[in-house]
């Protein structure tokens, strides 16, 4: 499989893959995204996207009261001022920009999505449609510094920042795994599409927030030093607190999630409030088995001995291993760097695939995280005669997956819940709405 960073015809950009506040002085990496220069347009903008500077965007999109306080639905296209949309270099290309100059955040979103954009449709074999197809052609991407958040909708994404205590932010622009995130969302609707109110249940929102962590960490794995540094860190051993676990890094000690958590579906047992935390058995699940698929590979190339692949899945159960695994690995590793990484890049790319496959074959009605688990198991066994079986059946009996009904949703959706948010909000709703008088219209389009 061609390396997403080693293209020759597409287009350059600098990305970070990791956010620079969270790793100051660490260079971005230059990566080519499959658009040739020729198809890249001021913003950056192309077929599929493109990326806007708003001025005075003073709401996000989704249901905003208007000048008189009539409930509408807000959608793009922004039809209010932008700031110059930035271009390329005399060459056609992107990674000329100085981190430090201001359209530097654009270019970065720009080259984020199509750089994930690339390592799944590569996974899926083809386009990725966009779910709001029928009524937009583009994705419309916002620029909103203001905003709390990023988010994904109709026809959008909108990309905020986290504002600290201090007065500081953390822009999103510049964090590779919430651009990341919010794409995987975006997959998601594409591939599967979403549950009517009779037919959803609770671990479709679960699975939503699962994807799209698990879509930023792979498409993560496609940057060559981070790959080489996550394994000089671990010397190879992916089960020990490393850089592929943290998701959405808002400095060097914070993040959102972790990817080798130790929840498992007990804990929702009795019902569930928040979507992210219900991702985490899924997640965790599906991060023990890319790790798993990585050691059999080290297994097979002679790098690792069986037993030492057996004690480290052992190791949640019995944590008094972990300082023993280390120094097996801190034997292995070193003058074998190749072997690893080569075992690392062939798991991540047999689950892309297999991830693709199982999201293929999944539907939005009555949606349940044993479902992911068969599909999974009846995937490998399509691909590979059911090379990881036990490795997967393990994971998901682990998390309890198939064998823990999760309850109801306990409480109304948070604030920072997506499921009720603009994301899944379409036209039709927008016209369940009261209707505004003309003069409000007025006001509202010229963006008063
Ligand atoms: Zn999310």
């Amino acid at each position: 499989m061609r390396r997403a960073s080693s293209s020759g015809s597409g287009t350059r950009f600098r990305l970070f893959p990791r956010p620079p506040y969270a790793h100051p002085g660490r260079p971005p990496e230059v990566v080519a995204i499959s658009v040739p220069p020729d198809l890249i347009g001021p913003g950056p903008s192309d077929d599929r996207l493109y990326v806007i500077d708003p001025v005075r965007k003073s709401h996000p999109y989704g249901i905003v009261r208007g000048p008189y306080g009539t409930p509408h639905l807000s959608l793009p296209p922004w039809r209010g001022p932008i700031r110059r949309p930035v271009q390329a270099g005399p060459d056609g290309h992107f990674d000329r920009i100085p981190v430090e100059a201001p359209e530097f955040a654009q270019v970065h979103v720009y080259g984020s999505i199509r750089f994930v954009l690339d390592v799944w449709e590569r996974y899926f074999g083809g386009p990725i449609d966009w779910h709001f197809a029928r009524d937009f052609d583009r994705l419309e991407v916002v620029m909103l510094p203001d905003f709390d958040n990023a988010h994904v909708g109709y026809g959008f994404m909108e990309v905020g920042a986290h504002h600290n205590p201090d007065g500081s932010a953390a822009p999103f622009a510049v964090n590779f795994d919430v651009i990341a995130h919010e794409l995987g969302h975006l997959i998601i609707y594409g591939t599967l599409g979403v549950p009517s109110r009779e037919t959803e249940r609770g671990e479709y929102f679960g699975f939503q927030e699962s994807a799209a962590d698990t879509t930023a960490m792979v498409a993560a794995l496609h940057f060559d030093f981070l790959v080489e540094q996550l394994l000089e860190d671990t010397r190879g051993n992916l089960y020990t607190y490393n850089e592929l676990d943290r998701f959405a890094e808002l400095s060097a000690t914070e993040q959102i999630r972790l990817a080798s958590n130790s929840v498992t579906l007990s804990q929702f047992a009795a019902g569930w409030e928040d979507e992210h935390a219900l991702s985490q058995p899924l997640t965790g699940a599906v991060f023990d088995i890319l790790v798993d698929i990585f050691q059999e590979n080290l297994v097979e190339r002679g790098l690792i001995g069986r037993d030492v692949a057996d004690l480290t899945e052992q190791v949640k159960k019995r944590p008094e291993y972990a300082a023993t695994i280390q120094t097996v690995f801190d034997a292995a590793y070193p003058g074998q760097r190749e072997g690893f990484r080569a075992s690392l890049i062939e798991a991540r790319d047999y689950l892309g695939v297999a991830l693709a496959e199982t999201w293929r074959r999944l539907s939005p009605d009555f949606f349940d995280y044993e479902e992911v688990a068969t599909l999974l198991l009846a995937v490998d066994r399509a691909l590979s005669g059911g090379r990881y079986r036990e490795e997967m059946i393990e994971s998901f009996v682990w998390r309890e997956i198939g064998r823990v009904k999760v309850g109801p949703r306990l409480s109304p959706p948070a604030k920072s819940s997506h499921a009720f948010s603009a994301r899944t909000l379409v036209p039709e709703i927008g016209r369940r709405l009261p209707q505004m008088s003309y003069r409000e219209r007025v006001l509202i389009a010229r963006g008063m």
